[in-house]
């Protein structure tokens, strides 16, 4: 008999394994807890402006692609190619626009900050090559089955072994390519996609960037909620049931194995649990009788963020889709961050714009302005206070930059922050990530997907292996439908 699975949480993690388990002919229920289906990649519309509330940067479509096709109901996406891969203001007055791809991308560092060509493109190929490498060993694969690991891939991924800038950090890896520091701090932004350090996180983890910057990023026509409402009809094609406002409340276990879950009060049995939930939150408040991983729960947690959505009153001609105005120092950003656990004073602040290529976003005249700040996780700082203080410097930045004072122009606002992202989503401390990889060994302390001590339980999302991102979510996916073949051979076609 097939196989009954209860997927805790319908993120794009959740979703992705919904489909994958339902194809193979699995009886899959979501539960989540809140009203609406997609986790973060929601959306929601105050007074005429729309925003996705969540991921904002689209890559790797093609993952979404494949998902689609398992459907019965012949969904597609329909996406663009960004032209640009974002534009970059810094506190001197230097702008730059870079255009998507490895031409466009060397033309804006070789003409506007002076770098080499040739330096600039090895940097690039160099990226690419170490994605290329890893991507079938540590993304596409699961690291803690043996037999996953030992094929001719490995082999390949250890031959350039010297090239990933274990040894390094990001920003020391970066630095062996370029000479001016505009070129290094917009390269360690890419850190900030797992919610990392820079100046900590391993230089290996450059390969974030080459997506964006080798590659070029996407839009999904409707917003990247596209993305959510395509898989939830895509599992519902395939007889996937979704219980919405409904929190899984524990994982119930016997004699080391799971038999289901207790939700709005009642038990419903299963023969695979999959938690899209936070790792993190998992264990502590699903599994309180089961004896944690301390050493990978352990670990530093992954950044938080504040986010202003506004919706704003002008057209800025000057602004694309993508757009980060840069802290001066950056480093110190990151301590604060890190180490003092709070909000810096010149922060770094990504605005994002749909309007710019969905122009029914905003009112016409319009823009609304998804304003993002990285931010520590909560660990009981005074938050209503922090935010306040943070949206006037965001505010008196932004005006400086812009020329333009900002504040008259918001008609609209909505403000998320750690405490509402943890109330919202049970992230950990409203920790996007789960962990943080600001450490050389960070790959290896991300949990599984799947349960050391519990058959039966796996894990799909971004605090889990591989990683952060829509991307990495969908391999966590991907690894977990592998898995859960592999463990029922005998139930699964
Ligand atoms: C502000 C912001 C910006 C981001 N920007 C980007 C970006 O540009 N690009 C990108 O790729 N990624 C981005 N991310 C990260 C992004 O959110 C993830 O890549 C992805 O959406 C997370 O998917 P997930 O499947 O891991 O889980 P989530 O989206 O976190 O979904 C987990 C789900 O589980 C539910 N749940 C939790 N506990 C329970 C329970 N006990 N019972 C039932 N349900 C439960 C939650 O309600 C939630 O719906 C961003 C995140 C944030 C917050």
């Amino acid at each position: 008999m097939n196989p009954t699975v209860k997927v805790i949480g319908s993120g794009v993690g959740g979703l992705a394994t919904a489909i994958r388990l339902a194809s193979m002919g699995m009886h899959v229920t979501v539960y989540e807890k809140n009203s609406f289906v997609g986790g973060k990649v929601h959306s929601r519309t105050f007074n005429g402006y729309r925003f996705d509330m969540g991921p904002s940067v689209f890559t790797e479509p093609h993952l979404i692609d494949e998902l689609l096709e398992l459907g019965k109901s012949r969904n597609t996406l329909t996406y663009s190619a960004l032209p640009e891969s974002g534009r970059y203001f810094f506190e001197d007055g230097t702008r730059l626009n870079v255009a998507s791809g490895t031409e466009g991308t060397i033309k804006c560092l070789v003409e506007e900050l002076g770098e080499s060509y040739a330096g600039s493109k090895k940097y690039l190929k160099r990226i690419q090559k170490n994605y290329r490498a890893l991507y079938p060993v540590f993304i596409e694969t699961s690291l803690h089955r043996w037999k996953h690991l030992f094929t001719s891939k490995i082999l390949r991924a250890l031959w350039y072994l010297p090239n990933y800038g274990l040894l390094t950090t990001m920003n020391g890896f970066s630095k062996r390519y370029f000479q001016h520091e505009k070129t290094v701090q917009l390269l360690n932004r890419f850190a900030t996609y797992n919610g990392s350090d820079p100046y900590q996180t391993p230089g290996l983890l450059s390969i974030i960037g080459h997506l964006e910057l080798n590659v070029g990023s996407f839009f999904p026509v409707g917003g990247m909620v596209s993305i959510s409402r395509n898989l939830e009809e895509t599992a519902r094609s395939l007889g996937v049931e979704f219980v919405v406002d409904s929190e899984v409340q524990s994982i119930e276990t016997e004699n080391g194995r799971v038999k289901g879950v207790q939700v709005n009060g009642v038990f419903e049995r299963a023969d695979i649990v999959v938690s899209n939930a936070d790792v993190h939150q998992t264990y502590e408040r699903l599994l309180p009788h089961i004896e944690r991983p301390k050493k990978i729960l352990g670990q530093e947690m992954s950044s938080s963020a504040v986010v202003f959505y506004w919706g704003i009153e002008r057209e800025f001609s000057e602004l694309g889709v993508h757009n980060v105005f840069f802290s001066k120092d950056y480093k110190a950003e990151f301590q604060a961050i890190f180490k003092d656990k709070t909000l810096f004073d010149d922060p770094t602040v990504y605005i994002h714009i749909s309007c710019k290529v969905e122009p029914s976003d905003a009112p016409s005249g319009c823009e609304n302005w998804f304003v993002m700040v990285n931010a520590p996780v909560d660990i009981g700082q005074d938050w209503s206070n922090l935010v306040q203080e943070l949206r006037k410097k965001v505010l008196r930045k932004l005006s400086q930059m812009l020329h333009q004072d900002i504040e008259a122009l918001i008609r609209t606002e909505h403000i998320n922050d750690p405490i509402t992202l943890q109330q919202t989503y049970n992230g950990k401390g409203g920790s996007i990530y789960g962990n943080s990889s600001n450490s050389s060994m960070a790959a290896f302390y991300r949990h599984p997907n799947f349960a050391t001590k519990v058959k039966g339980l796996y894990f799909a999302g971004v605090t889990v292996h591989p990683g952060g991102g829509i991307p990495l979510a969908l391999n966590g996916a991907k690894i977990v439908g592998r898995l859960i073949k592999e463990d029922y051979q005998q139930a699964v076609p």
